[in-house]
């Protein structure tokens, strides 16, 4: 005889379980499209950009902070002074960004090369040997500005972060540690080996200002007003015999951005008015006027729905999903997760009361009673969920945009995506978690 569970113990199933067949099968075409969305959106302007373009397409109402924040509006059927639903979730990831002053050419190795500076937390060797691509504006003299796009398609060449071979690196990286053996001022990018020809000074740096100006109208002094990020040239695909694992770059927190933006597309005449948030540089503490720290966004959009409206009134009356991703358990590495209470790739969306580091410190540690809510509505709708905690106490830690939210008085929870690798430039989900999200944030624009 097989031991059964107690019929009042919590026992956590998968998504593949909790799915249909007919659900599965979405699930994987949602996947599709997801794919195409991160090969799209591998920076935070190209996402808000596709954000934008299916907004317009689905022809629903979205308004820009810049070009590197959104809201998409879905007006319900009480008024605003009820207060609002809102899904909050960010559209940057770690990348290495170009310095204001980043071309030289090193003569030893006779390579020009791309100075960076690290953005978000990474772990420096992930950059070392992967084709990368260069995203991003740059506002030239004239103040006209471009889009800058190279490395993407097959045909475009590529860049790279160069390492040492292993017959070499003994003394210089093997027996160091890990964060020390690669340093961040070392992540610079090769673009370029081809001497121009007469008497320069730096004959292979001369050649590549040649072609910068000649391709872009580019000159070495524009780089000063530019972002351009070096990001994972490839694309996203499929992992696994049975295809049902998401690789690809970027996906916190895209993923969850990608999931909201579809959740209210599908969104028509809601009970509360239903809010899908999208910001930037959560990598780097969500400091800048694209972020989540900027509520007068939120209260200018609030405004703009109901201009005699008590903008803090509605604040203290709305519901909100703070929609991050969070650590999957890791092959290899299971002593650092307290596994009762860690996500695990394939158990669907995971919810997360809080987070923070240490004693929950930077934590918004949500309330029972909107925990409670939130459960209710997932069972209700048969979503796979689990809850999730980063890690250990005391392991380490992180943080999501929730406590922003909450100090406007909101009600608000994390409820993400788990991914494995997280950061890193290859990360990995699962199309079952992924459609779990689109499903939750749904459930909830329309509760
Ligand atoms: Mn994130
Ligand atoms: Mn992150």
């Amino acid at each position: 005889m097989s031991e059964k569970e107690n019929k009042y113990a919590y026992t956590k199933k998968t998504a593949w379980e909790t799915f249909s067949k007919e659900q599965i099968k979405n699930a994987f075409l949602f996947a599709e499209d997801y794919k195409i969305f991160l090969n799209c959106a591998k920076t935070e302007r190209e996402a808000i950009r596709e954000i934008h373009d299916l907004a317009k397409k689905h022809k629903k109402h979205i308004i820009l902070n810049r070009e590197k924040a959104a809201a998409i509006i879905v007006p319900g059927k009480k008024p605003v002074h009820d207060g609002v639903r809102i899904v909050i979730s960010h559209v940057d990831s770690p990348r290495l960004d170009l310095k204001q002053v980043p071309l030289y050419e090193d003569t030893e190795s006779n390579l020009a090369m791309l100075e960076t500076h690290y953005y978000g937390g990474i772990k420096n060797f992930h950059w070392l040997t992967i084709p990368l691509a260069l995203h991003g504006v740059v506002v030239k003299k004239d103040g006209k500005k471009i889009t800058f796009s190279l490395g993407a398609h097959e045909n475009d060449p590529v860049f790279c972060v160069s390492d040492l071979l292993p017959h070499l690196s003994h003394e210089v990286q093997d027996q160091k540690k890990i964060n020390e053996a690669i340093k961040g001022e070392s992540l610079d990018i090769v673009v370029g080996n081809r001497p121009a020809k007469g008497s320069f000074k730096q004959k292979i740096k001369a050649a590549i200002l040649d072609t910068l100006y000649k391709d872009y109208g580019l000159t070495e002094e524009d780089f000063i007003s530019a972002e351009l990020e070096a990001v994972p040239a490839y694309k996203a695909r499929d992992v696994g015999f049975d295809r049902s694992l998401i690789g690809g770059y970027g996906q916190d927190d895209r993923v969850c951005a990608y999931a909201a933006a579809r959740a209210i597309l599908g969104v028509e005449k809601p009970l509360f008015t239903a809010i899908a948030l999208f910001v930037d540089k959560e990598e780097i503490g969500s400091e800048g006027n694209a972020t989540a720290q900027v509520n007068t966004f939120l209260r200018s959009l609030i405004k703009s729905l109901d201009p005699h409206v008590d903008v803090d009134g509605v604040m203290l009356k709305s519901t909100v999903v703070s929609a991050d991703v969070n650590s999957a358990v890791t092959p290899n590495y299971t002593e650092v997760f307290e596994l009762k209470n860690a996500s695990v790739l394939g158990s669907g969306v995971t919810m997360s009361k809080y987070t923070g580091h240490g004693g929950k410190s930077g934590a918004n540690d949500a309330s029972a009673e909107y925990v409670g809510e939130i459960r209710t509505l997932l069972n209700k709708m048969k979503i796979p969920w689990q809850t999730g905690e980063i890690g250990k106490v005391d392991k380490g830690g992180g943080g999501t945009v929730a406590k922003y939210f909450a100090r406007l008085g909101m009600e608000v929870v994390d409820l993400g995506v788990p991914v494995l690798s997280m950061h890193a430039p290859f990360e990995i989900t699962s199309k079952v978690d992924v459609y779990s999200a689109y499903l939750a944030y749904k459930a909830f624009l329309t509760s």
